[in-house]
């Protein structure tokens, strides 16, 4: 018999009764434990956000900032909402948003997976697409073209997740207390990445709030601003990176980065790896980002000198990129297979 089983009937009583809707299943996702890494010291835990039903982290601040716009009278019947977004706060907005009859509008860097837009314009979301390759202050820059067209529109809200407090609020109210009891209360670090600061932030302020010994780390891919800020104090020209979501060319007002104690910069092909183990290994399914996580989180591990329980995410499906990082052809095309993979690819082409 084997070591897992699907619940027996007897134990079927901690299922719930029909939900009203989805969106009634957004938060409150698992977390399993590591086992099949060297994690040294350290056990770590990943909580898999994937399990939204918008497949992302995501949904939590799509659900707190149409909730607020509404209260604060930003948004009303029959309005739009525009964000600039790598995919996920979009399918989250998407979400939430069309069943209450809003209009949505998002402004979509080039980069991001085929996946995530079909996703988008499939609930019905209208999508900009624009340059990955372009800052802050250009036209074309995600950012301020969605800006521009959320002034243009009569009645749209332009949710802006760098900048809304309800943001990191959501982190603040329901990721921090469901890890903090998911752990039984000890926690001695979370990893994260910051694409908008929501997740940083208001993970940062809870545990100060409740376990002060908790440590914020950063993952941040090699190419960002944000880690060699942290390490330095020096804003450097932002480069260029293929995981999608996190790492950023400027400081969002969403991220506090004096919440981090320690921060790590890792690249892609670091990344691409760690995603693709955690699903060979664990057999979990995970984006992109998770691999910046993940790798982040296991150095952390294995530089600790005595034990700690550490927590990360899995921010948003592997469902999303399978036409990329978990496709061998297209690793090996931007350089990011391992080296065997690319002998393997070499003789099938030969
Ligand atoms: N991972 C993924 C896949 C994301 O889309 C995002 C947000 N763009 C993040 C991580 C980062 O989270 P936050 O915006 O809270 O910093």
């Amino acid at each position: 018999m084997s070591e897992h089983e699907i619940a027996a009937p007897d134990a079927l009583s901690r299922l719930r009764p029909p939900y009203k809707s989805v969106l009634d299943l957004i938060g409150q996702t698992p977390v399993v434990e590591l086992t099949k890494f060297d994690t040294g010291k350290c056990r770590l835990f990943i909580k898999l956000e994937s399990q939204n039903p918008g497949g992302s982290i995501k949904d939590r601040i799509a659900l707190s900032m149409i909730a607020a716009a509404e209260r604060e009278g930003k948004l009303r019947r029959g309005g739009t909402i525009v964000e600039a977004t790598a995919g996920n706060t979009g399918l989250g907005l998407a979400q939430v948003g069309i069943p209450k009859g809003y209009r949505i509008v998002l402004v979509v860097p080039d980069k991001m997976s085929r996946e995530k837009i079909q996703h988008l314009r499939a609930l019905g979301a209208e999508v900009r697409m624009t340059r990955s390759d372009v800052g802050k202050g250009h036209a074309e820059y995600y950012q301020d073209m969605a800006e521009k067209i959320a002034a243009e529109t009569p009645g749209a809200f332009y949710a802006n997740q760098f900048a809304n407090p309800a943001n990191p609020l959501a982190h603040e109210t329901t990721t921090g207390p469901e890890i903090f009891s998911q752990l039984d209360g000890d926690v001695d670090a979370v990893v994260v990445g910051v694409g908008s600061g929501g997740t940083l932030t208001g993970l940062g302020r809870y545990f100060a709030k409740v376990s002060p010994k908790t440590e914020m780390v950063l993952a941040d891919p090699v190419g960002s601003v944000l880690a060699p800020l942290i390490k330095t104090g020096k804003m450097e020209e932002a480069g260029s990176w293929t995981v999608e979501g996190i790492g950023e060319d400027f400081v969002p007002p969403n991220a506090d980065l004096s919440l981090v104690k320690r921060a790590y910069a890792i690249p892609d092909k670091q990344s691409m790896l760690a995603v693709r183990d955690l699903l060979s290994k664990e057999g979990i399914l995970a984006g992109s980002s998770s691999g910046t996580l993940l790798s982040a989180a296991l150095r952390y591990c294995r530089e600790q000198t005595v034990p700690k329980r550490v927590v990360t995410f899995v921010c948003d499906s592997g469902n999303k990129y399978l036409s990329k990082v978990f496709d061998d052809f297209w690793l090996a095309e931007q350089g990011l297979a391992e080296q065997e993979q690319h002998g393997d690819l070499r003789d099938l082409v030969m």
